[in-house]
Parts: C-alpha cells; structure tokens; sequence
C-alpha cells in the first residue's frame, strides 16, 4: 500500500507476522482520522498490541478474512483487551470459529476460544475504518467463508489465504475446492485493475496484474 503516494496519503499499512505460520496480521489505517483495522490477527497479541502502540493509532475494528487458527487465534483475546467489534468472515466458516480450540491444539496453540463475530460478512457489503471503505468480495475455494476486503479507490486488496505472490491457497483442508478456488480468483480478483496492490495472508505482497501475468495457476 505504501507504494503508491495517492495511497501513502489515505492510509498506511504495517504487517505483524504471527504465529508459527509466518500470518501477515496487518494493521491499517485512515490517515485523517488514525483510525485503525487490524485484519487477521492470528495470535502473539502482545506483539500486535506493541505494533498498535509504536503507531500510535486507534484501533476501532478487527476483520477476519478466513476462519483457520492462524488468522483467527488471537481475534477473541484481542477483542476483549480493545473492546471493538470483529467483523468477518462469511458465514460458512463457523465451523472453523465454533472449533478454534480444537485446531489450536493440534498446533500446540493454547489460550485460543471459539467465538462468533460481531457481524458476518457477504458479497457486496462494505466495511470502514475512519474514511475508507472497502468493498467485501466473497472468495469461496480455500475455505467456504474465504473473503476479500477491496478498497477501490486506493486499489488495495487484502485477499487473506485466497491468492499469494505466484501461488493460490491450498485446498486440501476440509472444506476446500481448488476448482471453487480457481472459478473465486478468476471472477472476483484477476477482475481487478492490473495496479490493485495484494496483500495476502503469507508472504510478499503482489499486484494483480503480476498474476494475471505470471501466476503459474491461470497460464
Ligand atoms: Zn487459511
Ligand atoms: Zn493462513
């Protein structure tokens, strides 16, 4: 998001890996108001909340993209402890919130709940933080609630599991459908302008034109 300078004046945005999983919380805010969103906050709340200090912003939402333990296991704690309301995914994932316990443990992850959102999130709403809004794209494949949370006139997309730089997310988890996957990214992602900036929940940002053009899923 910090590349563009149109962008760098509206909003800012810092990434927080988390978890064994390398997640990509992010933290990002309304540079008018400092209004803040943390999106995916997958564990290590200390460190996330050390992030929202050091930036001095105030956090006012948080936004899950998916419900798997790595975007989700510190999203109950971290709602407590800044008393503001989560918001996301879509609702076919609350099989994953209603056992986020269960998940955690296989991972060795403890002090996790299984919790609902404040709001459930559908094609064609929209969500803000101070004077962004984003749009809500329904991106079914990596998980049945997967979602998108796209801000046009910043071209910015935080896509959670659903895209990465040269790969797609992965499948084989219960709930999965690679070819659902594919039909998501193609309808709903590779539709975007080419100069829309990607931030997805592992690894370094992209655009979507560099996949349109390079990722070895649609050539
Ligand atoms: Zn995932
Ligand atoms: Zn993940």
């Amino acid at each position: 998001m910090t590349q563009e300078t149109e962008t760098k004046a509206k909003a800012g945005a810092v990434i927080i890996p988390v978890t064994l999983f390398e997640q990509n919380c992010t933290l990002i805010w309304c540079e008018a108001t400092r209004k803040a969103v943390v999106i995916d906050p997958g564990g290590d709340v200390e460190k996330i909340r050390a992030a929202i200090k050091e930036t001095k912003v105030t956090v006012e939402k948080i936004w899950l993209t998916h419900g798997h333990i790595d975007h989700v296991g510190g999203a109950a704690e971290l709602r407590d402890a800044l008393k503001v309301q989560i918001e996301g995914p879509h609702i076919a994932d609350k099989y994953l919130l209603d056992n986020v316990v269960s998940s955690g443990a296989r991972f060795g992850m403890t002090g996790v709940r299984n919790f609902g959102p404040d709001r459930w999130l559908d094609e064609g709403e929209q969500v803000s933080i101070g004077e962004l809004t984003f749009d809500i794209l329904h991106c079914p494949g990596h998980s049945p609630g997967s979602v998108v949370f796209y801000n046009k006139d910043m071209r910015f997309a935080h896509v959670g599991d659903v895209l990465f730089s040269g790969s797609v997310g992965r499948t084989d988890l219960p709930g999965g459908d690679h070819a659902t996957l594919l039909r998501s990214i193609e309808t709903e992602l590779l539709t975007l302008p080419d100069e829309t900036v990607v931030y997805p929940g592992h690894g370094p940002a992209t655009t979507v034109g560099a996949e349109r053009r390079s990722n070895p899923f649609f050539n």
